[in-house]
């Protein structure tokens, strides 16, 4: 059915046709490779492979792994795509060099002193409980343009909006939806960025308009279970 040698070319044509059918260029669209839980032997093949950009979702796990590797191959762009616990945020401005999952007052104060404190500023998406999910991180929908205004304070630059839309129905509405938000808070420019999209529904994410695709299983294969 595909040509595809390896997972990742398999996935890059994906891309490819959905931006062909999307009207899309291919390089408006940023591939993370999920890289959570794999260890360093499953991720060296991608780095051969060209891949660089790669996402995280605990900042021990990424601490232990990345160091040697990025030594290897340092233009490697590290992304934490996990929930971020405010005890670890001057370890994450260290490490990372985009954060997708900034969501609560509280982080943003702790990543606003990590960054001081570091004399540098890490790009920071922020994530919204789009489904409107109870147990779901992100900020809800109807404090977001406070939310953002508050970033915008503290002088953390804003890499657009994430979201993880509810399990098990059509992720399209959501996506449309994150990016309609998008719009109404007048993010443009570097704002403008839309992380959306992992194995199951990237496609679709990139018809409704994601800058930045999440991959895990598509390229590395099921994780074991117990793990995020
Ligand atoms: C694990 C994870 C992914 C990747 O999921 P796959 O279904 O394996 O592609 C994407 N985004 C977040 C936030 C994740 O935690």
């Amino acid at each position: 059915m595909d040509s595809a040698a390896t997972p990742l070319e398999g996935v890059r044509q994906t891309i490819a046709k959905a931006c062909k059918i999307a009207r899309r260029e291919m390089d408006e669209i940023t591939l993370i490779a999920v890289s959570k839980t794999h260890p360093a032997e499953r991720i060296k093949p991608l780095l051969e492979q060209g891949q660089r950009v790669f996402g995280e979702n605990r900042v021990q796990e990424a601490q232990e792994k990345w160091p040697v590797l990025r030594e290897a191959y340092p233009d490697t762009e590290l992304h934490l795509i996990g929930q971020l616990q405010s005890n670890k945020a001057d370890d994450a401005v260290a490490l990372f060099d985009v954060i997708h999952s900034l969501d609560r007052p509280s982080l943003l104060k702790a990543l606003a002193k990590a960054m001081d404190k570091a004399g540098k500023r890490v790009p920071c998406f922020v994530q919204v409980n789009i489904g409107d999910e109870d147990q779901k991180g992100g900020c809800p929908i109807g404090e977001l343009p406070a939310f953002l205004d508050a970033v915008r304070a503290r002088d953390i630059p804003i890499a657009g909006l994430m979201c993880i839309p509810p399990a098990d129905i059509e992720a399209a509405p959501f996506f449309a939806f994150l990016d309609k938000l998008a719009r109404d808070n007048g993010l443009d420019g570097s704002e403008a960025g839309l992380s959306m999209g992992m194995s199951s529904d990237y496609e679709t994410a990139i018809m409704q308009g994601a800058t930045h695709i999440r991959v895990g299983t598509a390229l590395f294969g099921a994780r074991g279970s117990g793990h995020g």
